[in-house]
């Protein structure tokens, strides 16, 4: 949608930032050390959390769908291959353009920054059964050990449990930060991916590692076993929210002894590239050796908008870590198998998974803002999303969460009141922007969806207008009753009301 602004990123270093006036200098000597506590203390505990991802042992197994953004046409899944099947993709998720580049804005207009900030994208948690799991549901989960919890001796010598056995020392390594244990038991070939992905989540100071076999073992006519093997982890000391990644794995079996024969590569930021991290006081930053000067920068600007956005998290409790991934140009297509969200855009939300933002925006004066938007996302869409219908409500309450002194506004404006004028059918309740739409277009829907927000926000209240939106959004009640119940009004005043502020904009 919004191309040519990649041509010029030396002009996005120099442009003036009012509204950004506490940039930091370069990060100072020594800060881009990794500094995730790496203690794996908290494990056993954490493991233990609830969480809503965690399936029944008897139960048919579900697995979330670990990829992050979902595009206009859904990305291959990284992870398990048919005979998966998921549910329909939530809705062409938001596409934001790209934030022009600065040089191209300010020659654009005086008014500097035009915001028209990265997207929304989110987790599909799109139910994705495993074939025992289809064939038979409410069977034991295979290698969960499901004969021991009803009092029977488990099975020790069967193949399920030899490979569980090794997943686990693997867990037990990584978690001590024993990195020749966690590769013990690897075959040929798999070493590097095994020391790229030990490094890298330790670097995430990864808390939780816990494996489950999602479905019995079959043997290859090699003579090799595969299995799904989940894993639910998460990051940053004291976390709880665990995260589940499905992966293909096959193994050799020898004795009592199961050694890794092949071991699915994912696309999931930590898998796919060597991370280093800088920590603070809410986020942990992740990047690849040649964006490690901008960890410590991006830190800064992250807790600040983590404080921001701390204050939106109405319905969870706000994330213990956000993250934030920076991705060089090859990470950007590739991470989270993301080749359809194109260079044109700056940055998405995969929910409490993180954030991923290009790395040439690491040094760009709207840093906090572009941050402040996306971990918006993460407190108000989590996991969870609504469909098209609400693109207006998703982009515009990240908007309207990130615009703290109104620059983002400020910048929409002359192509809102353009918009307008060329027709404007009055619904404030817009979709994303059709696939041809121009810049102008693009920028006038997000601001025609913030100054939908910000409206219902400035007439019935903050509170009342993050109700209506969990309603809408999160639960999907339509706004012919949400807005009753919610504002005491029907759904045509209220969007009546907030049409004239956008025609009078
Ligand atoms: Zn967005």
């Amino acid at each position: 949608m919004i191309h040519g602004d990649d041509s010029e990123p030396a002009a996005g270093a120099a442009a003036p930032g009012s509204h950004e006036p506490t940039a930091p200098g370069p990060a100072a000597p020594g800060s881009q050390e990794p500094t995730v506590p790496a203690e794996p203390g908290p494990a056993l505990a954490v493991t233990e959390e609830p969480t809503a991802t965690e399936p029944a042992a008897t139960a048919a197994v579900v697995i979330p769908q670990q990829r992050g953004p979902e595009m206009y046409v859904p990305p291959p899944f990284s992870a398990p291959p048919s005979p998966y099947q998921y549910g329909a993709p939530a809705y062409p998720p938001p596409v934001p353009p790209k934030p022009r580049r600065r040089g191209l804005v300010i020659s654009a207009s005086v008014l500097g920054t035009v915001i028209v900030i990265a997207l929304a994208v989110f987790i599909a948690s799109i139910g994705a059964r495993g074939p025992n799991a289809l064939a038979g549901a409410g069977h034991p989960l295979a290698g969960r050990s499901g004969a021991a919890a009803n009092g029977e001796a488990p099975k020790g010598d069967s193949i399920s449990d030899k490979i569980l056995g090794a997943l686990q020392q693997q867990s037990k390594a990584l978690l001590a930060g024993d990195q020749a244990g966690y590769s013990a038991g690897i075959g040929a070939g798999l070493q590097d991916g095994f020391n790229r992905r030990f490094g890298s989540l330790r670097a995430m100071g990864v808390q939780t590692w816990k494996p489950t076999l999602v479905d019995k073992p079959e043997q290859n006519t090699d003579g090799t076993w595969s299995v799904l093997v989940r894993w639910d982890y998460c990051f940053g000391q004291g976390c709880t929210v665990l995260f589940p990644q499905v992966v293909q794995t096959s193994w050799t079996i020898a004795g009592d002894k199961a050694t890794v024969a092949k071991y699915e590569q994912t696309s999931e930021p930590w898998d796919a590239s060597a991370l280093q991290t800088s920590v603070g006081r809410r986020v942990i930053v992740a990047g690849s050796a040649a964006n490690a000067s901008k960890l410590q920068r991006v830190v800064t600007k992250a807790d600040a908008a983590a404080d921001v956005a701390d204050r939106y998290a109405h319905w969870d409790p706000a994330p213990k870590w956000y993250i934030v991934y920076i991705a060089g140009a090859s990470e950007w297509t590739s991470w989270w198998d993301n080749g359809d969200i194109g260079a044109s855009y700056d940055g998405y939300s995969t929910g409490p998974r993180g954030i991923v933002m290009q790395s040439a925006d690491a040094t760009q004066q709207w840093l906090q803002v572009l941050l402040t938007h996306e971990f918006g996302h993460v407190v108000t869409v989590g996991e969870d999303y609504g469909t098209a219908k609400d693109w207006w409500m998703t982009e515009g309450i990240a908007d309207y969460i990130s615009d703290r002194d109104g620059t983002t506004m400020r910048g929409r404006l002359p192509d809102v009141r353009k918009f307008v004028k060329k027709g404007w059918n009055g619904k404030i309740t817009m979709g994303p922007p059709p696939e041809n739409a121009s810049d102008e277009e693009i920028d006038a829907r997000y601001g025609i969806a913030l100054i939908a927000i910000s409206c219902l926000a400035k007439k019935y209240g903050e509170p009342k207008m993050l109700d209506f939106f969990g309603d809408v959004v999160r639960k999907n009640v339509p706004l012919e009753s949400a807005s009753p119940s919610r504002f005491g009004a029907d759904w045509p005043s209220v969007e009546a009301a907030c049409e004239a502020q956008v025609r009078n904009s």
